[in-house]
């Protein structure tokens, strides 16, 4: 899923400064797992700032909706009734979503709530940790299922660099090195051999390097 923290506060007031009404506008997707941006932040956002307006002498008339999604036109449809009522929305979702919601209701500023971070997972309760890329070419059945681009800090893709010491990354004692897993694991798969053959230079046009990409199958495509 997509991992975000929420901007800071400070920073959200500084945006809605001029405004009086706003539509703070959750998203129940990856935002809520990760816990930036679902009803429940949307809602202590809101009532945030909207006591810290009071006490400024500044009233904030605040709305708040949590959408199943913001990255899916369907549910961004459905928030019509909302944003035509205020004077700007405050996005808790991902880059994504916030460009849906401004790309559909022009009229209106779209502020970003959250700083959108990577691609990961939670690893435990309030920790979560990038796993991929988004090559677009994914190698994970030559490395064990390790990711050597984004768990190698130096995305080496041939093998270790000869600077980990007792499985930890040189960069950080908190970073295992990624090749060491690899390595680790293939033993147990007991397939080490894969590890020896020469892999070819890896086609990065598939990658963000080969500019915006789009994701199209034809067989769920609806005909106008
Ligand atoms: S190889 Fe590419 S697609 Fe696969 S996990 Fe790594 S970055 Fe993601
Ligand atoms: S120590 Fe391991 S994870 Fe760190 S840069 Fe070298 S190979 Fe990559």
């Amino acid at each position: 899923m997509i991992i975000a923290e929420q901007k800071p506060m400070e920073t959200i007031e500084e945006f809605i400064k001029d405004y009086k009404k706003v539509l703070f506008l959750g998203c129940a997707g990856c935002v809520t797992v990760c816990l930036a941006g679902g009803e429940k932040e949307t809602d202590l956002l809101a009532t945030s700032l909207r006591m810290k307006r009071e006490l400024e002498g500044n009233p904030l008339e605040t709305v708040t909706y949590t959408a199943t999604r913001q990255c899916d036109p369907e549910y961004v449809d459905g928030i019509a009734n909302y944003v035509e009522d205020v004077d700007c929305v405050v996005s808790l979702a991902c880059g994504v979503g916030v460009q849906f919601v401004a790309e559909k209701y022009r009229n209106k500023i779209v502020f970003p709530a959250l700083n959108t971070k990577f691609a990961g997972g939670t690893v435990e309760h309030g920790v979560w940790e990038e796993r991929c890329g988004l090559c677009g070419d994914c190698i994970l059945h030559k490395t064990g299922g390790i990711c050597p681009i984004i768990r190698c800090s130096k995305s080496i893709l041939n093998g270790p660099c000869g600077g980990s010491q007792d499985g930890v990354c040189e960069i950080s004692k908190d970073v295992p090195c990624a090749w060491h897993l690899i390595v680790e694991h293939m033993k147990e798969l007991g397939r080490l051999d894969m590890l020896m053959e020469v892999q070819p230079p890896k086609d990065w046009s598939t990658s963000r390097d080969g500019g915006p990409r789009k994701v199209v199958r034809e067989d769920v495509k609806i005909d106008e």
